[in-house]
Order: C-alpha cells, then structure tokens, then sequence
C-alpha cells in the first residue's frame, strides 16, 4: 500500500524531502505556518527580480547541494562570481542563480505537486502523537489561521522546524527524557536582517565583518558580486544578532531600521537616508543554532525525524555561511532511511503473508 509522509515546514529541508519522497511515490503532506514557501530562504520581489530577504549564495564545495540543482535541471543557471571577499575567501568563487534562489524553491515544490503531493500554507503543527492503532500511525494536529483544527495521518513525520518547537509539539511521542532535554539544550540565536536598495554603493568588497559596538555584526553587498540586475539599486544586507528578551525585538520595524542605517551612515559618511529606495526588515527568531549535540537525534522515535541544520555538524558559528549543503545531505540520508524502513516493512508483510 502507499505510504505517507507528513512533512512540517516548507523550507529548503521540507521541500527537499517532499520531492525524494513524491518520487518514490509517497503520498506527501508539507504544512507550513507561514503564507510562503523557502522558509529561510524564502525570497520577495524586489523591482523587476526575485531577491532572498537574507543574503544567500552558493559555493562550489556545496556538493549536495550542486548535486540537487543538476537533479532539478538547474544547475546551468547558476553563475560563479568572483567573491570580493576579504583575505583567503577572496579567491573563492560565490554562485547565484540567473532568477536567485527562487528558482531552486519553485523547482522543488513543482516536483512534488506534479508528483501528487501537497503543500498547506498558514497551518501551524500543534500536536505530533502516535494515533494509538495498531498499524503504527501518527497523527499531525494543526491549526489553521481561522483557528480551525485539522488532523494528517501518516506513517512517517520529518519536522524541519527548531529542535525546541519539536520538543514542545511532541509530547505524545513515545521519547526518552533524556533525549527530549538533549533537543531542548539546543539553544538558537536570533537575528535581524534589514535589505536595503541603495542608489549607490558604499564599498566594493561583497562580504564585511563589523566590529562589536555596532548593532550588526556584518554587511553583505549582494550586487557588489552578483549584479545590479533589476532590482532597481544598490543590495545591501545588513545582519545582527538579538537575544529574544532585548526590548529591540518586539520593536517596529521602522525603529530598527533606523537604528541600523544610523550605525551604517557612521561607517559610510556619505550615504543619507535619501539613497535608500526600499527597504525591508526580517526578524529571525532560530537563525542559527549555538551548541551541536554529542548524540544522533535524527530519529527520536520510531519514523519520526527530525531534519535541522541544528543536527548537522558543521560550525555554525563560522562564517561565510554555509549550512544549506548539510541540510540538503540530511535531508537526503533522512529520505534514504525512510525507504529502507518502507522496504524492510513491505519484505516483513510479504513473509508474513507466505
Ligand atoms: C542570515 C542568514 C544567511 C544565510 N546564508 C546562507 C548562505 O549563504 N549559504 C548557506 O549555505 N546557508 C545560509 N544560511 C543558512 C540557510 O538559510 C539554512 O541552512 C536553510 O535555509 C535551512 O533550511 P531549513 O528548511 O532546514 O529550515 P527553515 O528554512 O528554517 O525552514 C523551516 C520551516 O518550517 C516552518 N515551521 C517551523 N515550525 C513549524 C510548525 N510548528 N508548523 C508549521 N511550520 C513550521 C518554518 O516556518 C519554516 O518555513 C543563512 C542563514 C541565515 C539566517
């Protein structure tokens, strides 16, 4: 019989799963809380092109990750461009993709409805508990934006949300304290993120590291690698980080963007709030995770995974960032297992039944 996957979370790692999936011909459920797709690296319109809201680029060592976009018949979009990095990055070559990252979310979701599969948007998960039948079952509990409840039932669950969020939707799950308090020592860092369209340019490096005292702790000048585009100006990214409890993050918008762009204009003089063409702020509340745990906690009950860059052992601390790759071999060893099982189980019945 066809079996089913119930997916939380329409990112890079959600998305990634549902297509092996929907391929193997699993009957595929993705529910996602937001009203868009790519989670992390969801993207906006920004004048005439599709721009990431948090500054994304590819590197040739993403093996996984390149692996994936020649798959999906995208990997010929991808431009490599010098880094204008500082220091020894500067000879690494960064990649985009002639439409941005978009391409590789559309790509990917296409598949899986093409496949059969389905995609809720604006559909929180409430609950994950075993349906208590003797086929093994689980339940995914949501709520939808209407604060209606639905059910998806599913002999598989992968949530790709924050280890935390798992923990805190999983109680009637069949998992060992000590594994629940592993998840929940997972601590994240939050981030701002505010996108600027800039008449012009204030540097011509792409990728700058700001000292302590500033309320971002780097810059990123996308058009400086990959192009002015359409966007209509100048891209520049700048990323901070705030603790959840700094009165700062249940601020406007606004507000924070003023207190950034003030920190800018103190680097660059001469750029005034009249350069800036648009603007657009993006509160992160698990942007990255601090602390990698000692044990595997990919599967912390029987066909329930868990597939976050949390779990990848990669130091997220470091930069330039490069976590996609890890989640996208997650994602595909997590894929790998569930067909295992499926085929282990469907061997069992077939025993059985001679
Ligand atoms: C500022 C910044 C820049 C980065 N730049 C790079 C880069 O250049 N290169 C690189 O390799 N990596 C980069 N990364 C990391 C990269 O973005 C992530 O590794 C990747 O996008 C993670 O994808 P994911 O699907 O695992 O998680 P997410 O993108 O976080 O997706 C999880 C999804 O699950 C949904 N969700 C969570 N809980 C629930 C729930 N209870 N119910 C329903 N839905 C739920 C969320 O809404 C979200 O859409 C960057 C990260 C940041 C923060």
């Amino acid at each position: 019989m066809r079996k089913s996957v119930c997916i939380i979370g329409a990112g890079l790692s959600g998305l990634v799963c549902g297509m092996r999936l929907s391929r193997a011909g699993f009957d595929v459920q993705i529910i996602e809380e937001l009203s868009y797709p790519g989670g992390l690296l969801a993207s906006s319109r920004i004048g005439k092109e599709y721009l990431e809201l948090l500054p994304h680029h590819l590197r040739k060592t993403d093996r996984a990750l390149l692996s994936l976009t020649r798959d999906l018949g995208i990997y010929e979009d991808i431009t490599w461009f010098d880094s204008f990095w500082h220091g020894l990055a500067s000879r690494k070559k960064l990649g985009y993709f002639t439409n941005g990252f978009s391409d590789l979310i559309n790509r990917l979701m296409q598949e899986i409805i093409d496949n059969g599969g389905t995609i809720c948007y604006s559909t929180t998960v409430a609950e994950i508990s075993s349906n208590g039948t003797p086929d093994n079952k689980y339940c995914t509990s949501c709520v939808l934006s209407n604060s209606s409840r639905v059910d998806f039932t599913s002999d598989y669950v992968i949530f790709t949300g924050s280890c935390r969020s798992f923990v805190n939707s999983s109680y009637g799950l069949p998992i060992s304290i000590n594994t629940k308090d592993q998840l929940m020592n997972i601590t994240y860092r939050a981030e701002f993120c505010l996108l600027m369209v800039l008449k012009s340019k204030s540097s011509d490096v792409y990728f700058q590291k700001i000292n302590d005292g500033n309320p971002f702790s780097r810059i990123v000048n996308h058009s400086n690698s990959f192009g002015l585009r359409s966007y209509g100006g100048n891209i520049v990214y700048l990323v901070g980080d705030c603790s959840i409890s700094d009165p700062l993050w249940v601020e406007d918008d606004s507000k924070i963007k003023d207190i950034y762009f003030a920190a800018y204009k103190k680097l660059f003089p001469r750029i005034t709030k009249s350069d800036i063409k648009a603007w657009r702020l993006t509160k992160i509340r698990y942007a990255v995770s601090e602390r990698f745990p000692e044990t595997d906690l990919t599967e912390p009950a029987p066909n329930v995974f868990i597939c976050s860059s949390a779990l990848v052992s990669t130091n997220t601390s470091s930069l330039p960032e490069n976590r996609m790759d890890g989640v996208v071999s997650l994602a595909n060893r997590i894929c790998e297992k569930i067909l295992s099982n499926t085929n282990q189980s469907e061997e069992n019945e077939n025993d059985e039944d001679q």
